[in-house]
């Protein structure tokens, strides 16, 4: 049997582990990530092997001073069980900027990109694959899709998934989730699982960290087996321990919000980057906002955009509906001025402007 996808919001409460760090693995250490630490498919709620049950047990007797730090042991193994083998597909602002958080957590991170950027991900303990099917030999718990929409779907269909494992778990971090869920799901083998996910956040709005920021996840398709229920969660954990405010929401109704939201914002941002405006020695703290507002809309490359506007049905009436209100803000103003020329005009009114005697209609 399979998850269904929701229908309705839901906030995500899986039990929450210490904000705990472990540290980041060495730079320049691909060879030493690249060693396989899989994730041993141990549900993080579900009862502990035997081995571990009895470790723990003995570590809750103990009060006293102890020579090992027993504890921290143990949460060191709770670690080992949450980590994966990360495949990120799509390696470029945004695929860089979440792997340094993965990384951080001590995942095993491999990379793949259209542009070679094994530079950079060496710096993260990532090892970079030009070729998908080595990379696919590698078989990670996790193949995470972070390409631009508009690409989304020939990098999928490019990708040899016959040399994945069974049953990987595809997640998606696309800014908008009706597409992504479809294509994954038509292109990708009935026993893989499918996450499909957004963090509403960036590189730019995120910069000092994660927590409180808003994680948009639907768990389109997981195998209802103890492991990759584990799976499942232990990918969703990596955001929660950062303390992103986890939201479990459909696909579709993301796409009704993110018009409202994201591609609002985006859009007015752009608007208003066309205006080329500059700060002056009197900036309102509004006016500072706007030129905000086009820093973070602009910083992102114009694809994204566009891949908002192109794969989201609910755009375009969002722009229609935003040039509505530009026509009726304006309306307002020109009706009203209108009504104070006519007066001036056709009424004598005090203020009327010198009109030569002429142009007045006897
Ligand atoms: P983007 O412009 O949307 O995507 C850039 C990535 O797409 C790069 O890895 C690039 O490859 C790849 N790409 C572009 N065209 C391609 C093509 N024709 N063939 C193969 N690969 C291609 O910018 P982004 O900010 O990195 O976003 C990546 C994804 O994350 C997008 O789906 C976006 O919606 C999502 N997202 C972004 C943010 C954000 O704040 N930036 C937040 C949430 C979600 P190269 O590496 O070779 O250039």
């Amino acid at each position: 049997m399979l998850s269904s996808s929701t229908s309705t919001l839901r906030l995500h409460q899986p039990t929450r582990p210490h904000r705990h760090h472990p540290p980041a693995p060495a730079a320049g250490g691909a060879t030493h990530l690249a060693s396989p630490r899989r994730w041993r498919g141990h549900a993080p709620g579900a009862a502990s092997p035997a081995p571990l049950r009895a470790r723990a047990q003995r570590i809750r007797a103990l009060d006293a001073a102890q020579p090992f730090d027993f504890e921290s042991r143990a949460a060191g193994l709770l670690e080992e069980h949450q980590r994966l083998k990360i495949a990120i597909v799509g390696f470029g602002n945004f695929g860089q900027f979440l792997a340094r958080t993965f990384a951080r957590q001590g995942h095993t991170l491999l990379a793949h990109s259209r542009t070679d950027h094994s530079a950079l991900a060496s710096t993260l303990g990532a090892s970079f694959f030009t070729d998908t099917h080595d990379l696919c030999e590698c078989h990670p718990d996790v193949v995470l899709l972070a390409t631009s929409i508009l690409s989304a779907e020939a990098v999928l269909r490019s990708l040899p998934v016959h040399r994945l494992r069974r049953n990987t778990l595809f997640v998606d971090v696309l800014s908008v989730k009706e597409f992504p869920k479809n294509l994954l799901l038509s292109s990708l083998p009935p026993d893989f699982d499918v996450i499909c996910t957004h963090p509403m956040f960036g590189p730019e709005s995120a910069r000092d960290g994660w927590d409180g920021l808003p994680f948009v996840f639907d768990k389109v398709r997981v195998g209802d087996c103890p492991a990759r229920r584990a799976r499942a969660e232990a990918f969703l954990n990596i955001f929660e321990r950062e303390g992103c405010r986890m939201v479990e929401m459909s696909c579709a109704e993301h796409d009704a919000h993110a018009a409202e939201t994201q591609f609002l914002t985006h859009t007015v941002g752009r608007m208003l980057a066309m205006l080329e405006l500059r700060s002056t020695p009197i900036d309102t703290k509004g006016y500072e906002t706007l030129l905000r507002l086009v820093d973070n809309t602009c910083s992102d490359s114009f694809d994204l955009y566009n891949g908002l506007f192109m794969y989201n049905k609910n755009s375009t009436e969002l722009l229609n509906r935003l040039e509505w209100a530009m026509d009726s803000v304006k309306k307002k103003l020109f009706d009203g001025l209108h009504d104070v020329l006519r007066k001036q005009l056709f009424e004598g009114s005090p203020h009327a402007p010198n009109v030569s005697s002429s142009n007045v209609r006897k």
